[in-house]
């Protein structure tokens, strides 16, 4: 039989997920214009809309499918975040009515050595106000860059806030325009397969039969062609991760001060996310309706937001936790929500949209006969990734020392928990975290992002000695943070006074 080469790609669903698969592949891809790239979106079936927190690595993307980073302020309401500011995840009596902590984007240690014996040794301030200036300019609202600093590029490392769906508008404009995406607006009705092949064809109700090479399903939570269509199983993780609901509000935020960071409060049975863009913030409680009924997290929705419900259109949203076994079978690869979805915490979905469709494009299968071995390749290295995060997100649960519900309390509960973090949390018990920990560039969470959640969390490390050339060497280091963030704070504007010169000006091109 001939071997087919695989020329025509086909992603359904214009979520960010699938803008960015389709933007990326066809970035990838033009250079030759024997391949096309052509993404499927239904009229009628609106994206999901929410997903307004990234992390870091967006920038990386944005400037490789070419949007300016002007753009995207001036278009998606977009605001800059350098953090996410974690609220009440400790017990009030031990830790203080209003206890916090950063997880920062920059990484920490500026001046080299690892601080974390150190401050666990001082406990003087925050950890991280002890090795990065981040949380001191952020706790400001101060800009992580000034309106003279090239596009992408900051004195501290950032990521973004935007609407949604401005977004996926923005990315749409940029891969039809400018990138060659073929699109399509219809609505996928049915979808043929073959036991050998996978995906033969796809009907759509306007356009009838179209037939393609290789299919990306990013039809969101749906998973029309990879769940439902080749029925590859969903890994469900909900006794992991136990948010399983969110309840989401839009307040207008005009003239406020915006503050970079995401501010998550967690609650008895969840937590609430806060994100300020220029024009709204977007409010969303997150919680498990095991622990918590709907009419109690209105109640706290409500107390939050400060105003009463109705002035709101409230959104509720069912969340389904864990990732499908295999997210590549056949020719047909899901990217996005149809792939999986652990919940809001830390950012990682778009994350791992991003991600997967890099991997993906960084080995591009030339022939159907690649596919099975670009498969498995892909596959094992994606469930390497998904349990990892899953890893990451409950290590917020699961290190608490809150006991005032059952969610805690259960959260804490060792068959909740996965054995490849009991292992590690075992292990930093007798000795702090270091870079051996950690296997490969696939844990897409690294040391310095467990270090901020393990010492924000207070985390009972071991004392280790110290000498006093040590100590006074680490003192040093902190000293100089310090002088630093005095040398910084009166030189980045307030993120409200960038974002309007942004919009007056915008930065300069790279
Ligand atoms: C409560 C909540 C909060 C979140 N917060 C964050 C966050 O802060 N940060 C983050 O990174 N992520 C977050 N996410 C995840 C984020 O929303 C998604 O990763 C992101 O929106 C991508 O979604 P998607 O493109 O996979 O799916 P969707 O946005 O749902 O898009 C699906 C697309 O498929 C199309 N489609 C479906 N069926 C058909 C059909 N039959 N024919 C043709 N087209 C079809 C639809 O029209 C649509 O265009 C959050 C998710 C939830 C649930």
């Amino acid at each position: 039989m001939k071997d087919i080469e695989i020329k025509n790609y086909v992603v359904v669903g214009g979520g960010t997920a699938g803008w960015i698969t389709a933007s990326l592949l066809a970035t990838k891809l033009s250079h030759d214009k024997t391949k096309s790239v052509t993404l499927i979106e239904s009229p009628d079936i609106p994206i999901i809309g929410v997903g307004e927190g990234t992390v870091p690595s967006i920038r990386q993307t944005l400037k490789r499918i070419g949007i300016s980073e002007s753009e995207l302020i001036t278009k998606c309401d977009a605001t800059f975040k350098q953090s996410i500011k974690f609220a009440n995840w400790m017990d009030k009596e031990t830790h203080g009515e209003k206890n916090f902590y950063h997880h920062l984007f920059d990484y920490p240690f500026p001046f080299g050595d690892n601080l974390l014996p150190f401050w666990h040794k001082k406990k003087g301030s925050s950890f991280a106000e002890m090795v990065s200036i981040q949380q001191h300019l952020a706790e400001l609202n101060l800009a992580p860059k000034n309106i003279t600093d090239a596009e992408f590029t900051g004195i501290s490392d950032y990521a973004y806030h935007f609407d949604a769906h401005k977004f996926a508008q923005l990315l749409k404009e940029n891969a039809v325009e400018k990138l060659g995406v073929n699109y399509i607006s219809d609505n996928v009705e049915d979808v043929t397969i073959d036991s050998e092949i996978g995906i033969l064809a796809l009907k759509l109700q306007k356009n009838g039969m179209t037939k393609y090479d290789f299919y990306i399903d990013c039809s969101g939570f749906t998973s029309l062609i990879l769940g439902q269509k080749l029925a590859v199983p969903f890994i469900d993780k909900s006794n992991v991760i136990f948010s399983n609901k969110a309840l989401t509000v839009q307040i207008p935020n005009l003239d406020k001060e915006i503050p970079p960071f995401t501010i998550s409060t967690a609650h008895q049975a969840g937590w609430i996310w806060d994100i300020a863009l220029s024009t709204r913030r977007g409010i969303g409680l997150v919680y498990c309706d095991r622990y918590m009924s709907e009419d109690t997290a209105r109640e706290k929705l409500e107390k939050y937001v400060g105003n009463p419900l109705e002035e709101f259109n409230v959104r509720k949203i069912d969340m389904k936790i864990g990732y499908r076994e295999q997210a590549w079978n056949k020719n047909c690869l899901a990217i996005g929500l149809s792939q999986g979805f652990v919940e809001p915490l830390e950012a990682t979905a778009i994350l791992l949209s991003d991600f997967s469709a890099n991997l993906f494009c960084n080995k591009l299968p030339e022939h159907a006969s690649d596919l099975e071995d670009f498969a498995k390749h892909f596959n094992k290295r994606i469930t390497y990734t998904w349990e990892r995060v899953i890893d990451f997100v409950k290590l917020h649960y699961c290190i608490s020392n809150r006991t005032d519900s059952q969610f805690w309390l259960d959260n804490r509960d060792m068959s909740s928990i996965p054995t490849s973090l009991t292992e590690k949390l075992s292990l930093w018990m007798k000795s702090y975290p270091s870079k051996d920990d950690f296997f490969s560039k696939f844990e897409v969470f690294d040391l310095e992002n467990y270090l901020y959640v393990l010492a924000g969390m207070d985390f009972s490390f071991k004392d280790l000695k110290m000498s006093d050339h040590e100590l006074a060497r680490y003192e040093n280091q902190t000293n100089q943070v310090l002088k630093t963030f005095e040398e910084y704070k009166n030189r980045l504007p307030k993120q409200r006074e960038l974002i309007k010169k942004v919009f007056e000006n915008g930065f300069p091109k790279i």
